[in-house]
């Protein structure tokens, strides 16, 4: 029977599918699988079902001479070494499309706790500090029909521009491939050039991929661009943002706030951040509903069974060019 390594506990499903085909090593523990842990698990498996917590390299894949395919349970695979994989030809797959409207409602759910100031306004009704209605008490701005500005048009940028319509906003878009018109006339969405973009916006959502280009994409220039009562929310990866200039453009009120589900040093988060009022942070929570990890996850063990069992190409492949 072949084996395949799970490197955390997912949603059961997926776990009994994999145990019809395969023998099942699960890591039980409730935390990031330990690298020795990993390396040791990982030697003699077939399958390896990892999180965009394990870094895939070529250390792991020197040690695991048996693995015929690595599924990553997201849609980044920011973790994963593709191109160490490729040269292996192992295939690499991840989880696009199921987790698209589930991170678009957190990254809209960001948008509005950041600008109605509902964290803030909860803290301080919890604390005992509501002593009734108040014409000047939590004064946040306005979402609808303001501009929202998305970087990044792909599947989670266009989940996020379709709320924003919902709520008459203006929709900007950046990415490095412009959409077909088709698309831009169905979220009434202008491509703007990232500056443009950041000038003009009310609310920044990120939604690209973390990829050598994209890291640090916004940095103190950036901020500088943005105006003093805009918001930034970044649901994608944490690096994308340079977290400490993200911190002297809240000091130095070049922004109006902050929401984030991502952190660049995750789970270490800026310690000037958490003492900050108009940040909202929340813990990498963009894809966690029980529906889309259950599907996730499922997923990631279709890939698996694609590979050992049917011997076929996978149908979230990353790295198809390994089949050519
Ligand atoms: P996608 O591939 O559909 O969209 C990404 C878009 O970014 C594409 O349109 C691409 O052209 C664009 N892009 C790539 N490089 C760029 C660059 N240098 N400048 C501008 N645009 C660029 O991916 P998706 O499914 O929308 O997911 C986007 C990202 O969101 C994922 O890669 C992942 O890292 C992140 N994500 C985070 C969570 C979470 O839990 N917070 C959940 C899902 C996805």
């Amino acid at each position: 029977m072949k084996k395949v390594l799970v490197t955390r506990q997912l949603p059961q499903p997926a776990i009994d599918l994999l145990k019809q085909y395969f023998e099942v090593d699960l890591y039980t523990e409730n935390r990031v699988i330990p690298r020795e842990e990993l390396l040791r698990r990982v030697e003699d498996k077939d399958g390896l079902l990892c999180l965009l917590t394990d870094n895939i390299d070529a250390e792991l894949m020197d040690k695991a001479k048996n693995l015929k395919i690595v599924a990553n349970y997201a849609v980044g695979y920011n973790n994963i070494d593709v191109a160490e994989a490729t040269k292996r030809k192992i295939p690499v797959t991840n989880t696009p499309g199921v987790l698209t409207e589930t991170t678009a409602d957190l990254a809209f759910a960001l948008l509005m706790s950041v600008a109605r100031r509902i964290v803030e306004s909860d803290k301080f009704l919890r604390e005992g500090k509501f002593k009734g209605w108040a014409p000047m008490l939590f004064l946040g701005n306005d979402i609808y029909g303001k501009t929202l500005g998305i970087i990044g048009f792909g599947r989670i940028g266009q989940a996020v521009a379709k709320r924003g319509l919902g709520f008459d906003m203006k929709i900007l878009y950046y990415d490095t491939n412009r959409v077909s018109v088709e698309i831009e006339q169905k979220y009434n969405a202008t491509f703007k050039s990232l500056d443009e973009l950041l000038k003009e916006s009310d609310f920044i959502s990120i939604h690209v991929p973390l990829v050598k280009e994209t890291y640090h994409l916004i940095s103190d220039r950036e901020f500088s661009l943005m105006k003093p009562t805009a918001y930034l929310i970044n649901t994608s990866r944490g690096p994308v943002v340079d977290e400490k200039a993200l911190v002297r453009a809240l000091k130095d009120k070049k922004i109006a706030g902050a929401a984030l589900d991502v952190f660049e040093k995750e789970p270490e988060v800026e310690p000037e951040l958490i003492d900050m009022p108009n940040t909202v942070l929340v813990p990498h929570i963009g894809s966690a509903t029980i529906e889309t990890r259950t599907k996730m996850a499922l997923m990631a063990a279709e890939n698996i069974i694609a590979v050992l069992v049917h011997n076929k190409v996978p149908p979230n492949i990353v790295n198809p060019e390994i089949y050519k």
